[in-house]
């Protein structure tokens, strides 16, 4: 019995202590530093999640009537809010900013919660905001250019342009806005039929020779006839999508065949054999390959005042909001739809 127990004399025994000691201290330093490993990922966590979130209404309103942040440092951090598409942190500087009502800048910041109203598309309070703004300042021009668009975004085409009188009055050029907004009053109007409509949005082209694209999207898809007698072939370039897309059926060959782009055009899309080649490099294969191949054109739209591309068409820019910047620019693509047709007929 007395063989299984060792004496505290005896050498081995403190060698044992030894390794018990040790072993507890290792077990030790190891917990010590997982346990304060996990205290700072916790700590860092807690520090980093400050900057995530905006601190509470009360708590922005402590921070901004303290003044311990410039109007400039405020601004920027509204500013950034905005352009990372977090509207509403944004206004909410911007509004606690004016509650305070301290600075100096008071306008500028109502425009600048107004744009970020608009941006949000808060339509109803941005015009309330510009309309505040135009209240105590009449003459100032990018309030009313933002509430024509808040006009024109909610479709009172008639509102919009009575926002036109005053910005003439500020000698800006109104003339292709003019043109925009009563062609569009025009399409949107419940009380004309397309027939009507097609012939009062020709008579204001005719009379002002802007926003071809607008116009003739329209004519050629309601009444290809009266869009053909109307049509200014010079123009050609300009809708060539809409031509592109076009039914054989309502082609009008004596046209095409006295302009020299239609002529390429529509034998690049195989409707007609009249240009053996082109200048366009596009059209040139598309002319060349005879339809053996499985290839069409495939349209986007540039902004030619910001250069944003985009995969439809538009008449004002979502970006800069020009008027009748679109440029139509083609290039080959597969044919997706002679591909389905292709599987649909090897059904049968
Ligand atoms: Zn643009």
């Amino acid at each position: 019995m007395g063989s299984f127990f060792i004496e505290f004399r005896d050498p081995l025994f403190s060698v044992i202590i030894f390794f018990v000691i040790i072993f507890m201290i290792t077990f030790f330093s190891y917990w010590w530093s997982k346990y304060k490993r996990s205290e700072d990922t916790k700590y860092l966590d807690r520090f980093l999640k400050q900057f995530n979130t905006l601190p509470t209404q009360s708590e922005l309103k402590v921070l901004i009537s303290k003044g311990e942040l410039s109007e400039k440092s405020w601004l920027l951090l509204a500013h950034s809010y905005s352009k990372d598409g977090e509207f509403e942190k944004s206004i909410e500087i911007y509004t606690e900013m004016l509650n305070v009502g301290s600075y100096e800048n008071k306008k500028e910041i109502m425009f600048l919660l107004g744009k970020t109203y608009f941006k949000a598309g808060f339509l109803e309070r941005s015009k309330q905001i510009f309309l505040e703004i135009l209240r105590v300042n009449p003459r100032t021009p990018q309030a009313l250019s933002y509430l024509l668009l808040v006009y024109e975004y909610m479709r009172d085409y008639k509102a919009a342009l009575e926002v036109l009188e005053p910005l003439d009055e500020l000698e800006k050029d109104i003339s292709l806005d003019t043109t925009y907004l009563k062609l569009m009053e025009i399409l949107n109007s419940m009380e004309f039929s397309q027939d009507q409509k097609a012939l009062k949005i020709l008579e204001i082209y005719k009379a002002s020779h802007q926003m071809v694209y607008l116009v003739y999207e329209y004519l050629f898809r309601v009444n290809p006839s009266l869009a053909w007698s109307n049509f200014d072939s010079s123009k050609g370039e300009l809708v060539a999508d809409i031509l592109w897309n076009l039914e054989l059926k309502d082609l009008n060959l004596d046209i095409i065949s006295n302009n020299g782009f239609l002529r390429e055009l529509y034998s690049a899309k195989g409707y007609i054999n009249l240009a053996q080649s082109s200048a366009i490099f596009e059209f040139d294969v598309l002319i060349k390959l005879k339809n053996r191949a499985n290839a069409t054109l495939s349209f986007e739209y540039i902004c030619a005042n910001c250069k944003q591309v985009y995969p439809f068409a538009f008449n004002r820019c979502a970006a800069c909001h020009s008027i009748d910047t679109a440029r139509v620019e083609w290039s080959l693509s597969k044919d997706y739809n002679r591909d389905f047709s292709e599987e649909n007929n090897s059904f049968q």
